[in-house]
């Protein structure tokens, strides 16, 4: 059987699976690895899922997420530390060592005052995710979601951002759909490695011509991102984590899932 050790799916992917038909589906795949979206943990016992995880041979990365620390009011903002303390929970108990963050933004707040409270919420729980074994990573998004999901909008952004907060709990999960455009890209990705914060690596393509902002997102080779360039930096880095494929996509999730997962396969084998 083929085995994919370096390979890892994010359970929004397969989006309409459950809890378990993800882990017996990926493992049953020789896929290596998995991170878990709270959205597919409606309903779970967590030590449950981190045993069925463990019992299936799979390693946990990440779970998928937290953030959202913008908002104009101390109350908002307090409201949004008090889901990440939840979301650092959960992680815990599943024993998975990392909590991607989607930092937000508000509308009607200037980029500068988003980043600012991004950092101030960030720091205010590093030390708290610490002591419960979650190391915080921060995701750059593409600045199309710049209005109203993440005021880090780059790898720059987000490497200044770590080293703003210099704490050995705070990292970087880099995300190809929303990086793959920066022309300086390789020397951020040294940046982050030389840091000490480039914790994940997630996978999928950008299609030109998307029909949704959110839920348009390719397989592997459907897009006009350099995966194989980008792949190299990550390497050349020193990376040693796995390549995590996280795709929202309405027309795939339309399709039969195992279906879906199978041609992500074939593309992983053909680029990788
Ligand atoms: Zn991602």
């Amino acid at each position: 059987m083929m085995s994919y050790p370096d390979l890892a799916i994010h359970t929004f992917t397969t989006k309409f699976w459950s809890m378990s038909e993800c882990i017996e589906g990926y493992a049953r795949r020789g896929i290596g690895g998995i991170s878990i979206w709270r959205e597919t943990l409606e309903g779970e016992d967590l030590c449950a899922v981190a045993q069925q995880v463990k019992d299936a041979g799979l390693e946990g990365i990440s779970l998928v997420r937290g953030g959202f620390f913008t908002g104009k009011t101390k109350k908002d903002r307090f409201n949004a530390l008090e889901e990440n303390r939840q979301a650092i929970r959960e992680a815990e108990a599943l024993e998975l060592p990392s909590l991607v963050l989607v930092c937000g933004a508000t509308v009607g707040q200037n980029p500068r005052e988003n980043y600012q409270q991004i950092l101030e919420g960030i720091g205010s729980l590093a030390d708290e995710a610490e002591a419960h074994g979650v190391k915080l990573l921060v995701e750059p998004l593409h600045p199309i979601y710049a209005g109203d999901r993440s005021g880090i909008s780059s790898l720059k952004v987000a490497n200044d951002l770590c080293e703003e907060l210099s704490h050995r709990n705070v990292g970087i999960a880099l995300d190809v759909y929303h990086v793959w455009w920066e022309l300086d890209l390789a020397e951020q990705i040294n940046r982050c490695a030389q840091g000490g914060w480039l914790d994940t690596y997630h996978i999928c393509d950008f299609k030109p011509n998307q029909e949704h902002l959110l839920l348009d997102r390719g397989i592997m080779g459907e897009g006009c991102v350099d995966l194989v360039g980008i792949d190299r930096m990550m390497m050349e880095a020193g990376f040693e984590g796995k390549r995590e494929v996280e795709i929202f996509s309405a027309k795939w999730w339309a399709k039969n899932q195992e279906e879906f997962l199978d041609e992500i396969l074939n593309a992983y084998n053909e680029i990788y």
